[in-house]
């Protein structure tokens, strides 16, 4: 008979167990005020155990159910409450469904950058937190070769956007590679790019543009890279009218030095546009033939000195027939400044051979080739 007794309870305790825990799964089990066993039902038995607890015959001790007791709400349990048990029990009064202690969260919103997060709607004091769960992405704005793109983020769970830049297309382009970037006299330039950085690359003119003395004025005193008249317009004249205001803020003002043919000296400026030094015409062409250059049919126009002819009046020194012509280089001493002959030879020293430096006065022009480093 006893362990009969016990076998039953304990069934019954696993029974409510199992009850309890796919109630609180699947939804918060209600609480009725007045049912002081917490069993989900207000009988006359709760009220005969309320009213034993305001007479201190029988305590309640736990928790759920003291809260439960206190039909009132005035924080003590009293016989009145038994009584208002008793009328509930009695279906006098309708029963009064205390809200559930568990959580029960609102909507995911975001909370930063990085998270969203829910309150309860019982205690906002209860409040969870996640990351934000990414979409794939969308591109609302295709990246081009000089601006950059836009990428648009969804968090699935809580609808925040966040934007991505889409690098600009030029931090892709590689050594050797041809791009336009502004233009001089109504015609796009074209670059070649001779090197390339971490975050910017060396773009030089593919074409002599322009035909222009190394220094404009006829009386010439010592000239060099850092006061002749071709560095100034290069970087006045040339910059303000051949690149937009959006482009100008991709060419970076570059500290450049110029060594001085025969000495150990050598010049520092601070330019945004330049021609190229000796060293880096030899560094940047392995051959003459690579370094030789096609001027712009405006240049030409503008007189620009070029390959001289045969007799047949073909072009000694040619690109597909095309007469090539010589171009400037900043490094200059004793008034005569390094140059790049129509064959691509490399004109600094060996004066009296016809390779030595151009006198930079009088009327002397060559091809201009601009040079700068265009951030990436
Ligand atoms: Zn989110």
């Amino acid at each position: 008979m006893k362990t009969d007794k016990k076998a039953k309870k304990t069934f019954v305790s696993v029974a409510v167990v199992v009850a309890t825990m796919v109630m609180l799964v699947f939804f918060a089990s209600a609480a009725y005020l007045g049912d002081a066993d917490n069993d989900g039902k207000v009988k006359a038995g709760d009220a005969r155990t309320i009213l034993r607890h305001a007479a201190k015959i029988e305590l309640i001790s736990d928790e759920a159910c003291l809260k439960l007791s206190d039909v009132d709400g005035n924080g003590k349990i009293a016989a009145a409450d038994a009584r208002l048990a008793l009328r509930m029990a009695s279906k006098i009064d309708p029963l009064v469904e205390v809200p559930t202690t568990e959580n029960k969260f609102g909507d995911w919103t975001s909370l930063n950058e990085n998270e969203h997060q829910r309150v309860c709607v019982n205690d906002p004091s209860v409040v969870e937190t996640a990351a934000h769960n990414w979409d794939e992405g969308k591109i609302t704005k295709e990246a081009s070769l000089w601006t950059e793109g836009e990428k648009i983020y969804i968090c699935k769970v809580c609808g925040k956007e966040k934007m991505e830049i889409i690098p600009r297309k030029v931090s892709e382009v590689n050594v050797g590679d041809k791009l336009y970037l502004g233009s001089y006299e109504k015609n796009p330039i074209e670059w070649v790019v001779l090197e390339k950085d971490e975050n910017r690359i060396l773009v030089l003119s593919r074409f002599g543009i322009e035909s222009m003395d190394y220094w404009k004025y006829t009386k010439v005193d010592t000239v060099n890279w850092k006061n002749c008249s071709i560095r100034s317009w290069l970087n006045n004249e040339f910059y303000y009218k051949s690149f937009s205001y959006d482009e100008k803020k991709l060419i970076s003002e570059t500290s450049v030095k110029t060594e001085i043919p025969y000495q150990a000296d050598a010049l520092y400026t601070s330019d945004k546009i330049f021609l190229l030094s000796i060293s880096e015409a030899k560094q940047y062409f392995s051959t003459n033939e690579e370094r030789m250059c096609l001027p712009t049919f405006y240049a030409v126009q503008r007189g620009v000195s070029t390959s001289l002819l045969n007799i047949d009046g073909s072009p000694i020194d040619s690109i597909n027939g095309e007469a090539t012509c010589s171009w400037w280089l900043r490094s200059c001493s004793g008034n005569k400044a390094a140059w790049v002959n129509s064959a691509g030879i490399l004109c600094y020293d060996g004066s009296g051979t016809g390779y030595g430096g151009r006198f930079v006065g009088n009327y002397n022009p060559l091809a201009v080739r601009p040079a700068m480093w265009i951030d990436t």
